[in-house]
Formats: structure tokens, sequence, C-alpha cells
């Protein structure tokens, strides 16, 4: 397996061609970033620790029947996977009322969402990730009603399975943004990755944050402690590799 031509550098991975077309190459790197990748630092071993991490959670996912579009974690913070055509939709699902949502609707912080919210936005830093509904993803071509109806489905499917997973570890999962690709014959895969990074991840006891928001909020000598304890409580000491 070698690493090829890049054909995304984003703004935490980079996705490399490899010798099968069908496959691709991704490389979780040690960025941190926020406000549209506007603030960034380097985190010491971040992107093996996320790699693990997403890996660990795709693979409970996929015993729970959500087809991933990871194949194998050759190296901590290198991940093989099916290359997929990704939907630039950031699907997010919402237990608890919390960041973007308080500040722009009026709802208390902590409010407990039953059912969960699903929200969809476009992801495109140029426009700041806004929020889409239906007929805008369809005016856009974006994807088809019949897609959209799948990626709600498998959201909430993801958010099922996750719940109690992190429940497990003595964590709550307060919120996560999930994106979803096609393989080549059409099938809706999920892809990138889910780690702290992209999810409101809360102690059950003490409800600290273990996720970014630590770095959004300035904290960047806590962000990866936190990390680790994610890592720590989901990675049985017979799978760690860091
Ligand atoms: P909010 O809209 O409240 O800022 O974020 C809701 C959830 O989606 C949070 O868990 C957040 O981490 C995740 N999320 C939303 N947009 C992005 C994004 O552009 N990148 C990442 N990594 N996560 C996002």
């Amino acid at each position: 397996m070698e690493k090829k031509e890049l054909i995304n550098g984003g703004k935490v991975k980079s996705v490399f061609t490899t010798d099968n077309e069908d496959q691709v190459i991704i490389e979780f790197r040690d960025d941190m970033t926020a406000g549209d990748g506007e603030r960034k630092e380097v985190m010491n071993n971040k992107g093996a620790y996320n790699a693990v991490i997403s890996t660990k959670i795709f693979r409970v996912l996929e015993e729970n029947g959500v087809e991933t579009q990871l194949i194998d974690l050759p190296q901590p913070n290198v991940m093989l996977a099916k290359k997929l055509e990704m939907i630039p939709i950031e699907v997010i699902v919402r237990n608890i009322a919390t960041g973007s949502l308080v500040r722009k609707y009026p709802i208390a912080d902590g409010t407990k969402l039953e059912p969960p919210i699903v929200q969809m936005d476009f992801k495109a830093d140029e426009y700041h990730d806004p929020m889409l509904n239906d007929s805008i993803i369809k005016a856009l071509g974006i994807a088809t009603q019949e897609e959209i109806d799948i990626l709600t489905e498998k959201a909430l499917k993801i958010n099922e399975v996750l719940t109690e997973f992190f429940a497990d570890a003595g964590i709550i999962l307060v919120d996560f943004k999930v994106e979803f690709g096609k393989d080549k014959d059409g099938n809706i895969l999920l892809g990138d990755e889910i780690s702290p990074d992209g999810c409101r991840l809360w102690d059950s006891e003490t409800l600290d944050m273990l996720d970014k928001e630590l770095f959004r909020k300035g904290k960047d000598n806590e962000v990866m402690d936190a990390y680790v304890e994610v890592y720590n409580r989901i990675i049985p000491d017979d799978e760690k590799v860091i």
C-alpha cells in the first residue's frame, strides 16, 4: 500500500490515491483548527488519537449495521478506506441544545432534545457552512429527496448506537457531525471521521467537556488531555496502539 497523489488536502486530514483505484489513504495530521480554519495549532499526536478513536467508532457502527468507508488502520494516524464521492453536507445530530443552536434560537443551553434534532449544513467554508433545508439541497443539486431521507435515517441510527456506546464509557454524546459519500456502486456510506473534533462529549458525572470545544474556547493546554481521556475510556487495553 503506497501513498500516490494527494487528492484532498483538508484542514486536518490529507487524502491520497493508492495502487487500488477504489481505495484511498487518509492521513490524520496533528493540526487543530477553529473558526473555518482561521485559527490553527499543531497538537502532538492528535492525528493518531483521532484516527484510532474514529476507527474504533466505525468498527462499532459496522457491527451495528452501519456501513462505513473504513478498511483498515495500517498505522495509528493512517486509515485505508474505500474511495467515496463525498456529499457536501454536514449532518448534525443534537441530543442536548448548546453551541450554535442556542446562539441562533430561543432555547436554553442544556435543554434535552427529544426527539433529537437532525440538521444539515452546507460544507463550504467560503459560505461559513450555512444551514440547509430539503428544498435548498434539491435546488443546489446536492442530493435527492430519497438521499436526504437515507442521510437522516443513517444519522439517527448512528446516534442511537453511539449514545449507548459512549454512555458505557461514562460519556454523554451531546451532539456530533457526520459526513457521507457514495461508493463506486452508488451506495451511501459513512465517511470522514467521528472523533472529538466533530462531537460534543461531556463527562457523565462532572459534565466536563472532552472535545474540541475546549480549543474553540481557547483552552489549548487542556484539549489533548481530553482527547487522551476519551481514547483511554473507549479503547480497550489490548487495542491501544499509541
Ligand atoms: P454547532 O453547530 O453547535 O457549532 O456544532 C454542532 C456539532 O457539530 C458539534 O459537535 C460540532 O463539533 C460539530 N460540527 C459542526 N460543524 C462542524 C465543522 O465544520 N467541523 C467539525 N469538525 N465539527 C463540526
